[in-house]
């Protein structure tokens, strides 16, 4: 088997510690890789990179697509570009994944029987960074859920499960709220797992999913979500493990990936011999998996095993009477080094095959959609309007709105943040400055209209001295609504 070039970056604080006894137990477990060090993190954002990443980095991240990364310290003050964001954002790391195991009885844990992986979509979501301020009282956050990005992520998982031989998948959405955004990642889900028989596929609504998950993660497996639940519930599983810093992720993109601790760069104890490379251990072992070196994979992870179980532990895991030995960074890796060859007795010693490298790869991982009959069939027309009160003004801008009806549009409703406030609204519901009138065809609902209507809406509107702030087209897909009713 020849060499395969990988990416390092020792990054900041513990960083540099906890990189160099990892790459001392890949080397000496035999990991066959060319090293290709770039400088990332503090310095580089000191020597006024925003993104702190310097270009010919790239160049390093594009050639060898694996990139293992050491944490890395945000310099404080405005300007700074998260660098996670900018990697992910530029290489299309689109599945971040996140296994949560507890190490019971040798590492104190609420849980004794955890073993979970979160597969979270990495891309969209609340997560596209799209806001505005429409009015004095209100931002908006756009919430985006493509179904290629979703197919993407959710047959990631499906694939993830059926190569690590794990029995269930689990979606975690809030479709009884969000009818179209989670309700099209939930429908996507119930697509791909029906394709895979021989995996449980399983869904929750958010809320009381993260409540079980806190309270009996035993019963989960690996759970696919959309990016903000996924991000929150990640930290919440590592952190009912028992070991946020013993957690490693992967971020997985068609071309590149990348791995690290999840944990920061903990300035605090940089330079002491301190750290526990533990995260950043586990990172790599993700690594090796994914360039098809699994046997030294298994054979560094089953030795780490075995260095916890013995009792060898760094100080923020060790324990009086149930740790043996307090130890520093570079004589736990000693450790792990000594212990190559062996296997845990107690814990689940782990067993990679040779197939479950790359494990999203071998299908196509989005489908291109059949063109549907989009038509459009109304509009919503936002605007700012205040009065100077939060109560009992809703039926004045319905008159105002009703003198703009014409050309073929009626007013239907108008809601404020989704609340219908007019015709026939109450007097005590509260209303804030940002108003949403929903206009139909005179001919009634799901008849079409053209986008000339729509414009002379908007210059009737002007006319009338009433703030737009925004539009939203209303489009039939098939006949089927293709907004909230
Ligand atoms: P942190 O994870 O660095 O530290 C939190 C706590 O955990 C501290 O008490 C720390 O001492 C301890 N800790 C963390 N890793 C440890 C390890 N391996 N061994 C022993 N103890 C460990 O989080 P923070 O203090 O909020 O952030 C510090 C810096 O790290 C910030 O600049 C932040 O921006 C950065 N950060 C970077 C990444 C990354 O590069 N992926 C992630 C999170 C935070």
């Amino acid at each position: 088997m020849s060499n395969t070039a990988i990416t390092v970056a020792h990054g900041d604080g513990i960083g540099p510690e906890i990189m160099a006894a990892t790459l001392h137990i890949l080397k000496e477990s035999g990991a066959l890789l060319d090293i290709e060090t770039i400088e990332i993190g503090e310095k580089v954002y000191l020597s006024g990179n925003a993104a702190g990443i310097a270009p010919e980095s790239w160049k390093s991240l594009r050639r060898t697509k694996v990139f293992l990364k050491a944490p890395i310290t945000t310099p404080q003050g405005g300007g700074y570009k998260s660098l996670n964001v900018a990697v992910r954002k530029t290489l299309g790391l689109y599945a971040n994944v996140r296994p949560c195991v507890s190490y019971y009885p040798f590492i104190e844990t609420k849980h004794p029987v955890m073993d979970v992986v979160i597969v979270r979509e990495n891309e969209e979501d609340l997560y596209a960074g799209i806001e505005y301020r429409q009015t004095q009282q209100v931002e908006e956050c756009l919430k985006l859920i493509s179904r290629p990005g979703s197919e993407k992520i959710i047959r990631y998982a499906f694939e993830y499960a059926k190569k690590f031989n794990r029995k269930k998948v689990t979606c975690f959405i809030k479709d009884n709220i969000m009818k179209q955004t989670d309700g099209l990642f939930h429908e996507i889900f119930e697509e791909i797992s029906a394709e895979y028989p021989n995996i449980e596929g399983d869904h929750w609504i958010v809320d009381i999913g993260a409540a079980k998950m806190a309270d009996t993660p035993e019963k989960f497996d690996v759970i696919v979500m959309p990016n903000l639940y996924g991000d929150i519930l990640s930290d919440v599983a590592a952190q009912i493990a028992g070991s946020v810093g013993l957690a490693g992720s992967s971020n997985i993109g068609e071309n590149v990936a990348m791995f690290e601790a999840i944990h920061g760069s903990a300035p605090r104890r940089a330079g002491q011999n301190l750290a526990n490379p533990s995260g950043l251990f586990l990172g790599a072992m993700l690594t090796l998996v994914h360039i098809g070196q699994t046997d030294v994979a298994e054979k560094a992870h089953n030795a780490w095993l075995r260095t916890i179980e013995d009792g060898v532990h760094t100080y923020d895991i060790y324990k009086e009477g149930v740790s043996k030995e307090k130890v520093g960074t570079r004589e736990f890796a000693e450790a792990v080094v000594a212990r190559l060859g062996q296997k845990p007795e107690t814990l689940k010693a782990v067993e990679y095959k040779q197939d479950t490298a790359e494990a999203a790869k071998e299908k196509p991982i989005f489908s291109t959609p059949e063109p549907q009959k989009k038509e459009l069939v109304g509009v919503d027309v936002f605007l700012d309007w205040w009065k100077g009160k939060f109560y009992g003004v809703a039926n004045e801008l319905g008159a105002l709105v009703e003198a703009v009806n014409g050309d073929g549009l009626k007013l239907q409703t108008i809601a404020n943040r989704g609340v219908k406030v007019y015709p026939d609204g109450f007097a005590d519901t509260f209303t804030v400055d940002h108003w949403r009138c929903r206009f139909v065809p005179d001919a009634g609902e799901g008849n079409a209209i053209d986008h000339q209507q729509i414009i002379s809406l908007l210059l009737r509107f002007d006319d009338a001295g009433l703030d737009v702030i925004k539009t939203e087209n209303l489009y039939n897909f098939d006949g089927k609504h293709g907004y909230s009713v």
